[in-house]
């Protein structure tokens, strides 16, 4: 008999590796492990806090009591995304704060808070996933209170509102462009500063850097830019 199972993405992601993971292995069935294997790899949130769970039945009962049960006429879950972008000039003599961290070199950009690009292009792909306008509209650049302050704070008070609307952040991938210093060995550091102020893992949190290639404000050293997109699930 055929019948319609609400999948959410994940899960379809899921069954689609464990199918691979079954050939893999030359089996013609998809037994439980090969589902375990795959929802390891799927979801790697999930997948922690069961190997901190010890992988055990009891542990993953435990687990799963957690998951609220879907009333009958509840609308399932829905997944909501948002983009954002930031661009800021950089200065002699101003600190290269990004990602919440403050990474070693010459020039920093210029703003009227710390004028952290990433931490800004992300707040703007959550209030964009969320339907909550500009993180010009939540922090105006006009406002006294916002001068010097840590991005940090905007994605603190952004996490409040997402929290207030039952909005949960399911995964954040971003890109800084930058023509120097390299970022990559401060991506931990970065993931672990913008995660402890959303309240999420590192593992939600993407990053990736690219030069422009020498073209361009951001090809000479002038300026800094980051696009980021954020997923909710409500
Ligand atoms: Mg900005």
């Amino acid at each position: 008999m055929a019948c319609d199972i609400p999948l959410d993405p994940v899960t379809k992601l899921a069954i689609f590796f464990a199918a691979k993971t079954a050939d893999e292995h030359e089996s013609k069935l998809v037994r439980p492990a090969h589902l375990l294997v795959a929802l390891a790899g799927s979801d790697t949130s999930l997948a922690k806090k069961l190997m901190k769970a010890g992988l055990t039945e009891a542990g993953l009962r435990k687990e799963l009591g957690r998951i609220k049960p879907t009333k009958a006429g509840e609308r399932p879950h829905l997944h909501r995304s948002g983009i954002g972008y930031d661009l800021h000039r950089l200065a002699e003599g101003r600190k290269l704060t990004l990602g919440g961290i403050v990474v070693p070199f010459e020039k920093g950009p210029v703003g009227h808070s710390d004028g952290d690009a990433l931490a800004h292009a992300i707040c703007d792909a959550l209030l964009g996933a969320a339907g909550l306008g500009d993180i010009g509209a939540h922090f105006p650049d006009t406002d006294p209170k916002w001068k010097s302050v840590s991005s940090l704070l905007f994605l603190e008070h952004t996490r409040k509102l997402l929290d207030q609307r039952s909005l949960r952040i399911i995964h954040i991938d971003a890109v800084v462009i930058l023509e120097r210093p390299k970022l990559g060995p401060h991506f931990p550091a970065m993931r672990a500063a913008l995660a402890k102020s959303l309240g999420i893992e590192p593992e939600q949190i993407n990053l990736k850097a690219k030069t422009n290639e020498g073209v361009g404000e951001i090809g000479r050293g002038e300026a800094i830019a980051s696009h980021a997109i954020a997923t909710l699930e409500a």
